[in-house]
């Protein structure tokens, strides 16, 4: 059985609780993989002191340096992605495939932020003064926290934690409970390509004691947290109290717009993979299409013949099955959210129950689920469910009711929509209220080298990844030269 450490200032020891929380496999739960230290405030209080210390000597290692630490990590993960992706199908359910797939954004991500290290990071501004040399340059905040959830436990750490560093900053992390053995491995690849002591921390235990001694810490900066909108709303309040500042990426109800005059096959093909890949569990996953009346039938077809076929199984043994949801609180709420959907009317033609019997080792597997002739006005098409549960909503007023209606919810993630027609193309991508949009591709996914980040209820706090990732993590201070005697010359500021 493994045993997930705290890692502080450079060496692996445990919470002062003397408690432990136990990391299980969704697919097998009496399956136990390990079990993590649970910290105590004054845990938390000791790592960020250390990281403090960490955070004044990293600030003094060039740029291009700092970026270099980073391109080592990456190719540390780049040669273990064999030995992570099935650690990380063991704790969260994703399949093999999936698990690779997300270490492989790990590396891209902090690639691509190792080579950032290297690019100009201000800008030089005329004066209206003669002899004035205006210029901006960056500072780090200090020490930052990182609160990150399950779903992606090895990418969306990568993409705060780079970025954090590479501006100078040093980092207390606190990763879900539920995927423990993930973020051990992603803080043993930094140990391992010689990052000075306490420049990254990890401190293991619950959102409510760990999670918030880091938000309510006046030496904490600021805190970049991705997960739910309830317990991003609560970071965000506290940390108002003293003025840090909060990056926030949320929930999301992403649709995918299909207009009449769409391929219908590669549609089809977009929504399975959107709304049931990594078990519907992504934050850009597929939760409803939007489809025209008029194609409406002919896509049901061949959306139920296309999702007929996906194998539910343990994605350690079937490297391309659909994993089981994370644990059995998100499975029973999975379930009720498809009961509900049931009781306001919504049409199940698809799924809508467990996969297996019951028994203390079946896992959490619930079968490809999708409801037909859902109102825009439903909970089914407002709330995010966060599983494999897909919402077909029919509209009868063409192009712009389908925008009305992706629209018609709090959340702003993805969307995608699918046509031949560019101008309902550019109007689309003009109109929908998403951070990010798709033309002809599902809604999931996101290169490290472009931003991504939501809108509305989903996010808050400036784009993650690409160039725009770091922005976050710094300060931009304005340099004034006066190299012309100004004051002296009697000319006037
Ligand atoms: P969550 O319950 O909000 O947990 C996220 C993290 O916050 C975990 O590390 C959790 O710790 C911690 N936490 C819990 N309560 C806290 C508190 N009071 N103070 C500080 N930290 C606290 O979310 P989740 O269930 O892990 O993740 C699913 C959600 O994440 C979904 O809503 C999904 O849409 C969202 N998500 C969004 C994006 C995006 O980019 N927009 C990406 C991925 C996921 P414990 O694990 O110890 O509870
Ligand atoms: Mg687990």
């Amino acid at each position: 059985m493994d045993q997930y450490l705290n890692f502080v200032n450079g060496q692996w020891r445990t919470g002062s609780t003397g408690e432990w929380d136990e990391n299980r496999n969704p697919a097998k739960p009496s399956e136990v993989l390990g079990r993590s230290t649970r910290s105590s405030t004054a845990d938390v209080a000791e790592a960020v002191t250390l990281a403090a210390t960490a955070q004044r000597e990293w600030v003094r290692v060039p740029r291009p340096a700092r970026g270099a630490m980073l391109e080592k990590v990456a190719q540390i993960l780049r040669r273990r992605v064999d030995e992570i992706a099935p650690v990380l199908t063991r704790e969260e359910g994703k399949c093999l495939n999936e698990a690779r797939g997300e270490v492989m954004k790990a590396v891209n991500v902090l690639e691509f932020t190792a080579s950032e290290g290297r690019r100009p990071t201000g800008q030089v501004i005329p004066s209206d003064m003669p002899g004035t040399f205006i210029y901006t340059t960056r500072t780090p905040l200090g020490v930052v926290g990182i609160i990150t959830p399950w779903n992606f436990p090895i990418c969306i750490p990568a993409w705060k934690i780079g970025p954090a560093l590479l501006e100078g900053n040093a980092v207390v992390f606190k990763p879900a409970t539920l995927t423990p053995g993930t973020a051990m491995l992603l803080v043993k690849a930094f140990e391992e390509a010689g990052l000075p002591p306490g420049v990254v921390n990890l401190v293991y235990g619950s959102g409510s004691v760990v999670g918030n001694a880091i938000v309510d810490d006046k030496r904490v900066a600021a805190i970049s947290f991705t997960g739910s909108n309830e317990v991003g709303i609560a970071i965000h309040a506290r940390a108002a109290k003293r003025l840090a500042r909060t990056q926030l990426e949320m929930g999301g109800k992403n649709p995918v717009i299909v207009l009449a005059d769409a391929d219908l096959d590669q549609a089809v093909e977009a929504t399975v993979m959107g709304a049931f890949g990594s078990t519907g569990q992504r934050c850009t996953a597929t939760s409803r299409v939007i489809i025209e009346r008029s194609v409406h039938q002919p896509f049901m077809t061949k959306l139920l013949e296309r999702a007929r076929r996906i194998k539910v199984g343990d994605g350690m043994t079937d490297p391309t099955a659909m994993g089981p949801v994370v644990d059995m609180s998100q499975f029973r709420s999975v379930l009720a959210a498809i009961e509900s959907a049931r009781l306001e009317g919504a049409k199940l033609v698809l799924g809508g129950e467990r996969v297996g019997v019951e028994g203390p080792n079946t896992g959490y597997f619930i079968a490809p689920t999708i409801f037909d002739e859902v109102k825009p006005e439903m909970k089914l098409a407002r709330e995010e469910v966060f599983g494999p549960v897909l919402a077909v909503i029919p509209v009868d007023g063409g192009f712009d009711e389908a925008i009305r209606v992706a629209n018609a919810v709090e959340y702003g993630l993805s969307s995608s929509i699918y046509t031949r027609d560019i101008q309902r193309v550019m109007q689309y991508a003009d109109r929908v209220e998403t951070g990010i949009l798709h033309v002809n591709s599902p809604t999931v996914g996101g290169e490290a080298q472009a931003p991504f980040g939501g809108v509305k209820a989903t996010g808050l706090g400036g784009r993650e990844m690409g160039s725009t990732g770091p922005e976050f993590f710094c300060e931009i201070k304005t340099v004034y030269i006066d190299y012309n005697s100004n004051v002296r010359q009697g000319n006037l500021y």
